[in-house]
């Protein structure tokens, strides 16, 4: 059931969207519904409106938290630097790996090009004065060349051609590097991290000691809330936290008013 839903995710067209619920639907009427009350317009690739570039994830956050985490129990000051020292350390990490690359697109989407790229020699395109081609292969897709559009939805999804705008593409005599999404070149990733995160200057540095007279105290504001840190509720975590239960009859703890059996 686990990979209907995933497959649904990814489906390209409502057709094959529908043909994997149907199958979570024949196992769990329940498990279907919930599906359907999840607005799969946010999430499924047949529904979604926007480009999203074929990312799927439910953990994008992951990196973050585990930064957030290691600094927990620093002052707030210190934890925004160590977090800026984190994502510092990240954007130079890709500055300097992405200065060796030579091709045009970054290494990954490279790869995907070339995989699709190995499909083209089984299909036949056949040719057409405007711009829309019929491709045959196992199966028959319509190219939309002007549009950068192919009916198996795999050149919109994605933002690279697929196979069969490849084809065409070759056809013409073009090169399939002009169908590509700009944010796919290596350009654009050099230009994703070329900037810096400046550290905050008054970070660490001593207040001077004749300036002492205009510090004002902060005193803690008047909250209920106990000293320190939340207990942390992170997404996808298992743990919950229980509130301890305390009597308001006779201020003890484990039961409450309608328990009490504390004489008094
Ligand atoms: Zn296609
Ligand atoms: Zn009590």
């Amino acid at each position: 059931m686990v990979e209907d839903f995933f497959a649904a995710a990814y489906a390209p067209t409502p057709e094959s969207f529908q043909r994997c619920i149907e199958s979570i639907k024949s196992i769990s009427l329940e498990a279907y519904n919930w599906i359907i009350q999840s607005e799969p317009l946010n999430w499924a690739n047949s529904y979604f409106h926007g480009a999203r570039y074929n990312h799927m994830t439910s953990n994008f956050g992951e990196l973050f938290y585990s930064w957030a985490s290691d600094a927990h129990e620093l002052p707030i000051t210190q934890m925004v630097d160590v977090i800026r020292g984190k994502i510092m350390e990240l954007i130079y990490t890709r500055r300097t790996d992405s200065i060796q690359w030579l091709t045009r697109l970054a290494p990954s989407m490279e790869e995907k090009l070339k995989k699709e790229t190995h499909k083209v020699h089984s299909l036949q395109v056949l040719l057409s004065a405007g711009s829309t081609f019929e491709v045959r292969g196992d199966t028959i897709e319509m190219v939309d060349i002007d549009h950068w559009d192919c009916s198996c939805k795999g050149w919109q999804l994605t933002g690279l051609p697929c196979c069969h705008a490849i084809a065409v593409i070759g056809c013409m005599g073009r090169s399939p590097y002009d169908y590509c999404s700009r944010y796919f070149t290596t350009d654009s990733y050099r230009l994703t991290y070329s900037e810096s995160v400046n550290p905050i200057p008054s970070v660490d540095v001593p207040v001077p000691k004749d300036s002492s007279q205009l510090t004002v105290t902060v005193t803690p504001p008047p909250t209920r809330r106990p000293p320190g840190r939340p207990t942390t509720k992170r997404y996808g975590s298992q743990e919950v936290v229980k509130r301890q239960l305390q009597c308001s009859r006779c201020k003890g703890h484990g039961h409450n008013k309608s328990t009490c059996k504390e004489f008094i």
